[in-house]
């Protein structure tokens, strides 16, 4: 047709499988296996629905953003709220990536980032990881549009350490750096505290994974009040009520329950360091993991061959038909039973 032409087109990020089966053992999204905080549960079940009659309140002055900024002791001028943090980000692409540069990521990382370029028709270089899925900061030091990328980094799981962070954000001052904090709550050091020294870092973090509440969609950056306010200014010339009043009620029940959270955080730990023993002792090699996910390769049955068998035992885990990590399965942290049926189901696929 020749309309057509005048189409935007763009090949979408094709998030994993959500088959709806009873008894199905999903470890194929990094979503969190234990349920959302109790005071969730409870603020739902208290929730006064006339308010929805209302247009939600601005996300910076709600009880959310209130409870954010007590947790990370800033100031609400310098927190962003979203519609999970793939929203924020997007904002953050759209806002702060606005150069002729090129802007510069991993080429193993979050698949998303290619897809806002592309949608946007942003210039992008990706900088390849080193053969132990390291970042290279000496990389990130040739002029560029901006950096994005996670710490931990998906889908490998591999932290960077506080300092080779800094030392990319310190090298890039003319440009804005985003450091995608996902899984930072499984083990690895924020650079939250580093945006009072630098005006240039966004840090961005999700409810998906850490505080168990990927269905609510809630996503925030922290950034000098500068930063903020030039992604506000994006947001509120596209859509200016994205985050629901249900969202934004919930997710500050989450935030207040501190020791739930770190609990939380501290189980999927515990659990992963036996994974890690377990996924050993079956013959899968794989990098140290700072996240809620292992990215592991067998050493003598193909990755895919283990992706297939593993659903006919229900077991959903994530592989990607991609280069260099074709070999590779990334496998969320469940609980400590669903852990134990996926040994059982692996022990006799590769038996
Ligand atoms: C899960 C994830 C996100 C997005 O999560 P939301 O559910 O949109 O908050 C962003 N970046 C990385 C690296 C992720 O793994």
């Amino acid at each position: 047709m020749k309309w057509e032409e005048n189409v935007r087109r763009v090949t979408p990020y094709t998030p994993g499988e959500q088959p709806k089966k009873a008894n199905m053992i999903k470890l194929n999204t990094n979503e969190n296996p234990y349920p959302p905080a109790p005071g969730v549960a409870l603020a739902a079940a208290a929730m006064d629905v006339e308010k929805f009659r209302l247009y939600p309140e601005f996300p910076e002055q709600t009880d959310l953003a209130a409870a954010l900024a007590a947790h990370y002791h800033i100031g609400t001028d310098q927190l962003f709220i979203g519609v999970g943090s793939d929203d924020v980000l997007s904002m953050a692409f759209l806002t702060f990536f606005h150069s002729d540069r090129p802007v510069f990521f991993p080429d193993i990382t979050y698949s998303f980032y290619d897809v806002w370029a592309d949608v946007y028709r942003i210039p992008y270089e990706k900088k390849a990881l080193d053969a132990d899925f390291q970042i290279r900061p000496e990389d990130y030091r040739q002029p560029n549009g901006g950096v994005v990328f996670p710490n931990p980094n998906a889908p490998t799981g591999v932290r960077m350490p506080l300092e080779q962070v800094e030392e990319i954000v310190a090298a890039n001052q003319d440009v804005v750096v985003i450091v995608d904090e996902a899984y930072i709550d499984f083990g690895g050091t924020s650079a939250l505290p580093l945006i009072d020294k630098y005006d240039n870092l966004l840090v961005v973090q999700t409810f998906s994974k850490s505080r168990n509440m990927a269905g609510m969609r809630i996503g925030y950056a922290c950034g000098q009040p500068k930063l903020i306010q030039y992604l506000n200014d994006v947001k509120y010339s596209v859509n200016s009520y994205t985050m629901n009043t249900a969202a934004l009620e919930l997710g500050a029940a989450a935030v207040r329950d501190e020791a739930y959270f770190t609990s939380c955080c501290q189980k999927i730990m515990d659990t992963r360091a036996v994974a890690q023993e377990r996924l050993s002792a079956l013959g899968f090699v794989f990098p140290e993991s700072a996240t809620n996910f292992i990215f592991a390769s067998h050493k003598t049955v193909p990755a895919r061959e283990i992706f297939e068998r593993l659903k006919e035992y229900d077991i959903y885990v994530r592989w990607w038909n991609k280069a260099r990590i074709d070999n590779y399965l990334r496998i969320t942290i469940g609980t400590d039973e669903q852990m134990e049926a996926l040994y059982r189901a692996l022990g006799k696929i590769l038996r």
